[in-house]
């Protein structure tokens, strides 16, 4: 597994051993081997399944395509995640994805474990019948390890509603007569899928900010006036000016985000930035997100990259380097593209005090020390952009009993389980030196160590 998320469990470890109310049951020896026993289980996997699928080509050909399941942990409940379909997918990524999950789903009070799947192929380079048969040869490969109470995928880049679909209709051909609904989510909603969980990680990923930065400030003001917690005051200085915000990405996640704050009436935001694999669009008044995303609905998911595809779009924008987004002067930088975004080689040159990890693990550790030592509030993955597996929580809950929500029921219990998140967490925040990520780290590992430690695992 990668090295940030080994150090920075350590010291969640760290603060756990030290806080003598947090498991006060277990004390000198039986102590330090709880501790060893959880250091152990969180950095690595359960489980770790390969596979290489071996495909049919419309030209003839045959192919293997490797492909990952990794399971980390199922202490809370069935293991839970995306399947990624990107070129450049392999083993630690897919292990260091799983574990986030695993800590995502601490975190915010859900029933699930930890997992992530990933297929290594651009998928742009494959036809719709050669996708079809890649996810389908994936369920097949994986069949023994998946199922609605054994390990639950969902979509992550590069994929969406349409493979889940495929792949359920699999799943359900090859476990005849069981249940079926509950073994992929992010289905489309004719297909079991539950209103409202295409949008939900991007709406998550904007709550997680507004939150922050309006409802919450807006009753504790006065608290965070008087502390001199360097975050606060980031948090309040940031809440009583116009913000101009960029946003990395514009996919499932980040065109999402880029339209809450587009059309948020509570926070006086303008989207001067957006960017893809390709470009990156900037207007200082403010970019025409609606035109935007029917733009790329139609091309593929890409944005507009030159001077005719803006006409066409009907948006004013200049055209620059994709990477030119991350070093924008602006308030408020949404990632939601990939990892390691924020490194070295470009933390100096950030000018976003706020930063919104839509994205996971977008920011690499040295430059979430450096912006954090500097006062920037980074919002982390694991609190920010959990809104899509709460909403397959109640997808998945939706299958069970064949009743579904509403999309306006679906977004009013999303935004309030992640309040109740935010509301544990953001107190804590503003009192104690610790970054929210550190923050979250040190909830989430307790929850679990808890629960572990109950479930006799800490020998
Ligand atoms: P997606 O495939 O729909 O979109 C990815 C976007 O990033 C595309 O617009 C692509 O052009 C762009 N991109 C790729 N490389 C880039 C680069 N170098 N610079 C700028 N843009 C780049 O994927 P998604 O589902 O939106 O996922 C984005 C991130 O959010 C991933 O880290 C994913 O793990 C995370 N995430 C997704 C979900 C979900 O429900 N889809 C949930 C939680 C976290």
């Amino acid at each position: 597994m990668e090295e940030p998320t080994n150090a920075i469990i350590q010291s969640s470890l760290d603060a756990l051993m030290q806080d003598e109310s947090f498991l006060p049951e277990l004390t000198e020896n039986m102590r330090q081997q709880a501790f060893t026993s959880l250091s152990a289980i969180l950095s690595t996997p359960n489980k770790v399944h390969k596979s290489y699928l071996r495909v049919p080509l419309d030209n003839g050909k045959v192919v293997r395509i490797p492909s990952f399941r990794v399971q980390h942990n199922d202490a809370l409940g069935p293991y839970k995640g995306g399947i990624r379909f990107h070129e450049s997918v392999n083993e630690d990524e897919v292990m260091n994805l799983a574990f986030l999950m695993t800590l995502k789903n601490a975190l915010h009070n859900v029933p699930f474990g930890g997992g992530k799947g990933g297929i290594v192929i651009n998928p742009r380079t494959y036809s719709e019948k050669e996708l079809n048969t890649i996810s389908r040869k994936y369920v097949r490969y994986f069949a023994d390890v998946i199922g609605p109470d054994k390990d639950i995928p969902a979509p992550d880049v590069g994929s969406g509603e349409r493979e889940m679909d495929w792949m359920m209709a699999e799943y359900k051909k090859i476990h005849h007569g069981t249940p079926y609904l509950g073994s992929f989510t992010g289905k489309s909603v004719v297909n079991g899928g539950s209103k409202g969980r295409r949008e939900a990680t991007g709406k998550g990923v904007y709550f997680s900010f507004r939150y922050m930065i309006h409802d919450f400030l807006k009753e504790k003001e006065e608290l965070l006036s008087s502390t001199d917690n360097v975050f606060a005051r980031t948090t309040l200085d940031m809440a009583h000016r116009p913000l101009k915000v960029a946003v990395q990405g514009f996919g499932n996640v980040g065109s999402v985000t880029a339209h809450e704050a587009y059309k948020c009436p509570l926070v006086d935001n303008t989207v001067v930035a957006v960017s893809d694999r390709n470009v990156t669009l900037y207007n200082e008044e403010g970019l025409n997100i609606p035109a935007l995303i029917a733009f790329s609905a139609k091309n593929k998911g890409d944005l507009p990259t030159t001077e005719e595809q803006l006409a066409e779009a009907g948006a004013k924008a200049e055209i620059r380097g994709r990477d030119e987004l991350l070093t924008l002067d602006v308030e408020v930088l949404f990632l939601a593209a990939l990892e390691n975004q924020l490194h070295e080689g470009n933390m100096e040159d950030i000018k976003a005090r706020i930063i919104v990890e839509g994205a996971n693990a977008p920011t690499t550790e040295e430059a979430d020390n450096y912006l954090s030592d500097k006062g920037v509030v980074i919002i982390p993955d694991i609190l920010a952009n959990a809104g899509g597996v709460i909403v397959s929580y109640f997808e998945w809950l939706q299958g069970r009993e064949t009743q579904y929500d509403s999309e306006d029921e679906i977004y009013q219990k999303l935004v309030a389980q992640m309040k109740k998140t935010f509301d544990m967490i953001l107190p804590q925040f503003y009192g104690d030196p610790f970054p929210l990520r550190q923050n979250c780290y040190i909830h989430a590992v307790s929850r679990l160590s808890k629960v572990l430690y109950k479930q006799g695992k800490l020998y």
